[in-house]
């Protein structure tokens, strides 16, 4: 998606608006896939004698699993930016992004500002429990509890001490 930003250089130094959608592809966050519904971008645009700044809000939605109970779940990104674009931009290092002719690529930068605000856990917001339950240990019998079984009542730590002294050989 690019953003043609040539009424700026007829009339620069004054702001434009302008609005953009743009589509990411699926994005690996912490080993989890995370789909994104296409991207809005509603702001305005002024091209500078060095530099194109961008300024406005964006919003989607991301989509990927809950990190309790792994169901699909989803999160609301909302993003106000300012940026700017440069011809001689070194993305790695400047705090800007590169163009060039008189097009605004957006991707680059919808992707960064969209994956710095993605969430690393998603939750899916109804108070679910982990798809593997954590059972309480079972002390006596060495072996996690089962459901419905309290550990008080298992639980007699003088139990396996009266077996062993019950287990000596008689004197008599
Ligand atoms: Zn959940």
């Amino acid at each position: 998606m690019y953003l043609d930003v040539s009424r700026g250089f007829v009339s620069q130094e004054t702001a434009f608006p302008f609005d953009a959608v743009v589509e990411l592809p699926p994005q690996e966050v912490c080993g989890e896939t995370v789909t994104f519904d296409p991207v809005r971008l509603v702001g305005k645009y002024t091209v500078y004698e060095d530099a194109v700044v961008l300024e406005g809000e964006l919003e989607t939605v991301a989509h990927g699993a809950c990190s309790v109970c792994m169901e699909p779940a989803q999160a609301k990104i909302e993003v106000t930016f300012s940026e700017r674009f440069r011809k001689d931009a070194n993305e790695e290092e400047d705090d800007c992004f590169l163009y060039e002719g008189k097009k605004l690529p957006l991707e680059h930068m919808t992707l960064t500002l969209v994956l710095l605000n993605t969430p690393m856990r998603f939750d899916c917001g109804t108070g679910c429990t982990p798809a593997v339950e954590l059972k309480p240990w079972n002390e006596a019998e060495k072996v996690w509890a089962e459901d419905g079984e309290e550990t008080q009542d298992t639980y007699r730590p003088f139990e396996g001490l009266k077996d062993l002294l019950g287990n000596e050989p008689s004197e008599q």
